[in-house]
């Protein structure tokens, strides 16, 4: 059954489905990392945000472990988020080049960001049967996107999922392929354009620079916002 998303977010933020997601974000809350030994984390799912009028959704796989479940915001908080936010901005997509905690005036020009699944998984590794249990408050995101015309998965697993999530839905058989750039058309016409992660990893081997993510947001603005 699909519900506003006010009391989506309010049943995502109560949800218990996956004990062993359930009882990491404790552990992980509790141990913390030494860097943030003295903050308060946020210890709970963490749902989406932004404009509900967006045309264009950013999709990850799950918050970060000392990013987004620390903070409260899906990539807030950690480098991946710096660097994407510092691109979203360029896009004209955001309303500052940083996005540091719940309370720093963030704001998204019509866009969402979320991620499939709402609790970290160990070793950023979800099981099946979580993905599955989480599958239905991405659905209800997405119905609650009336406008939504772009959806940009950011890096392999999260594109991987968004694509198994809609196979399953719509009983699609194509073929479609992680290509950063590339855009497929959804049911319901929407583009998924392939977006490599914004991660640490993929800015220091150099896969991806600030130019190469904001062409990619510049492009997915152009198609979405006409
Ligand atoms: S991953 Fe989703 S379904 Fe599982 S506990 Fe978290 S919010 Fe609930």
């Amino acid at each position: 059954m699909n519900i506003n998303i006010v009391n989506l977010n309010k049943t995502i933020l109560k949800c218990k489905k996956c004990p062993r997601l359930v009882n990491f974000i404790k552990k992980i809350s509790t141990d913390k990392r030494k860097k943030n030994i003295n903050d308060i984390y946020w210890g709970k799912p963490v749902t989406g945000f932004g404009d509900i009028n967006a045309k264009i959704l950013i999709i990850g796989l799950a918050p970060a472990a000392h990013g987004g479940t620390r903070t409260g915001r899906a990539f807030t908080g950690d480098k991946s988020g710096d660097f994407l936010f510092k691109c979203l901005f360029k896009a004209k997509i955001s309303n500052q080049a940083s996005s540091i905690d719940l309370n720093d005036g963030l704001k998204l020009n019509s866009t969402y960001v979320t991620n499939i699944l709402k609790c970290v998984p160990p070793g950023d590794k979800p099981r099946i049967d979580e993905l599955s249990n989480c599958s239905k408050y991405f659905d209800n995101e997405i119905y609650n996107l009336k406008k939504l015309k772009t959806i940009i998965a950011l890096g392999k697993v999260a594109f991987d999922n968004c694509v198994k999530f809609y196979k399953k839905k719509y009983s699609l058989n194509e073929k479609i392929k992680f290509i950063h750039g590339k855009s497929y058309l959804l049911p319901g016409n929407i583009n998924l354009i392939a977006c490599y992660h914004p991660s640490p990893r993929n800015v220091n081997t150099k896969l991806i620079s600030e130019r190469m993510i904001v062409d990619l947001f510049k492009k997915a603005r152009k198609i979405s916002m006409n």
